[in-house]
């Protein structure tokens, strides 16, 4: 085999954008700042991560590779929840993972896989790699993780899902009926694939899209060897925030064009992440909330669709056909100046490093958030599938950087008139929006301070290095 003095690491993304870009960009930083050479792999599903696949790479120390797509129909139930169809997804695609690390000359010395990838391990074991996981989300989900697989599925759907208490979770934040996992919803459904926890601790590291100081309480507990009552000793990694920061890119030029001409930080954006997706009627009122706010906006609109989380598996496809003909009657004509409509996809990171966007409307994905803060933009917590309302009530308890909306008791949708009070409450001037606005630049400082020389995430990620140094020279 070539001698390489640098580390090789290979990661592995499950599918879906919001796993894509965290690996992507974690790949980067590790080959331009910790000398690595990285391979990432990607089982990508749908059009737009597909074409995420051909953009360029920092250098050759970074190589994208695409595994060939699999079928999963007929070995999942297509009601099945979206965890239990990824983890179908990513264990097909083992056998070309490992075709292809065996083919390498240069074999990685470890193996990164996120949440959804730790039946990868075995590939790592057979071919003596260090293996590390990748949470893509925040270290509190990962506390979450961690403490339901060590008391069981049975407890978590008793005492917390049937009884609809608060799950407490040894030296964090609980986690209210209201706020928790999507997927705890159907424990009583699916089996013990569905705790992601059980495997993470059998690594070498895990590494959290985070920062200590963003979470610290939580790292803290984590890291504590009496979490779970039981001694882990897993090394626990905040690497975060990695986040596209395209500021160099540019933006397509009818959005430039628009956002140019619009004064700093009076635009709010909305969107709702690379799948979700709202119901008719809730559409209908969000557009009318906007429209009575008076604020300018730009908003990524989908099809209505009852499934939250309704393009999943195709966004990217047929974008931009067309303007939707599901909003109110007259809405282009009454909010034409003060509002661009985009219509399925948008360049977000791009939008959102723009001087006149001053606020975003999310559904609370974890890259979204980061994308908000680390551009200081306080934003409207707006979750919809999966951990999101567990960002939700950080973002508003925790961390002071955004409204939530209430939905109304009758139909549990928001309405119009809450929407425009939130829109009015983080873009208008008034002390409450001051405020977050305040404490997001504050995040966005000590983001920035976390990812440079010497900080804690530039740090954890040198230790990786480290440990990977060691392991190719033993
Ligand atoms: N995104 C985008 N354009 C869109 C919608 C989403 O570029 O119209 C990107 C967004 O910037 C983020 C990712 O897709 O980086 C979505 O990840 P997130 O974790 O926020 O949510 P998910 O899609 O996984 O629910």
């Amino acid at each position: 085999m070539t001698k390489v003095k640098k580390p090789h690491a290979a990661l592995l993304a499950s599918p879906g954008m919001g796993h894509l870009i965290p690996v992507l960009e974690l790949g980067k930083r590790m080959v331009t700042h910790h000398d690595f050479l990285v391979t990432v792999f990607v089982v990508a599903s749908d059009p737009a991560s597909t074409s995420l696949l051909n953009s360029p790479t920092p250098n050759d120390d970074l190589g994208i590779v695409a595994l060939p797509s699999v079928d999963i129909s007929g070995l999942v139930d297509p009601k099945a929840p979206l965890v239990a169809k990824l983890l179908v997804l990513m264990r097909e695609s083992l056998p070309s993972l490992r075709s292809s690390i065996a083919a390498m000359k240069c074999r990685p010395t470890a193996l990164v896989v996120d949440l959804f990838g730790t039946d990868a391990f075995a590939i790592a074991n057979e071919f003596g790699m260090l293996r590390y996981v990748f949470d893509t989300t925040t270290a509190w989900f990962l506390a979450v993780a961690l403490h339901s697989s060590s008391i069981g599925k049975n407890v978590i759907w008793e005492e917390h899902v049937k009884s609809q208490k608060p799950l407490k979770v040894p030296g964090c934040k609980s986690l209210r009926f209201e706020d928790t996992l999507e997927s705890f919803l159907n424990i009583d459904r699916f089996d013990g694939s569905q705790f992601l926890g059980t495997e993470m601790t059998k690594t070498d590291g895990i590494l959290i899209n985070t920062w200590e100081d963003l979470e610290s309480t939580t790292v803290k507990a984590l890291r504590d060897n009496n979490f779970l009552g039981r001694v882990v000793k897993v090394p626990i990694y905040p690497v975060g925030p990695l986040i596209r920061k395209d500021r160099k890119q540019v933006l397509d030029k009818e959005v430039k064009i628009w956002l140019d001409k619009q004064p700093t930080e009076s635009v709010i954006y909305v969107s709702f992440g690379s799948g979700g997706t709202l119901s008719a009627k809730q559409i209908i009122e969000l557009a009318w909330g906007l429209e009575q706010s008076r604020q300018r906006f730009i908003w990524v609109v989908r099809p209505p669709s009852e499934n939250a989380l309704g393009t999943y598996f195709t966004i990217g496809k047929n974008d931009g056909d067309g303007m939707p003909d599901y909003l109110p009657e007259g809405f282009f004509t009454r909010t034409k100046d003060i509002g661009l409509v985009i219509p399925m996809w948008a360049p977000q990171a791009q939008i959102l490093s723009h001087p006149s966007v001053g606020g975003f409307l999310s559904h609370c994905g974890w890259n979204s958030t980061l994308e908000s803060i680390l551009n200081g933009v306080p934003m409207i917590a707006w979750p919809l599938y999966a951990e999101q309302k567990m960002n939700a009530a950080l973002l508003t308890e925790e961390f002071g950087i955004a409204v939530r909306p209430k939905l109304s008791q009758t139909d549990e949708i928001v309405e119009r008139d809450e929407i425009a009070t939130m829109v009015k409450m983080i873009m208008v001037d008034n002390e409450e929006g001051h405020a977050m606005r305040t404490r997001v630049k504050e995040l966005n400082s000590s983001a920035e301070k976390a990812l440079s020389k010497g900080g804690s995430s530039y740090n954890s990620l040198s230790q990786i290095a480290k440990d990977c140094l060691q392991r190719l020279q033993a």
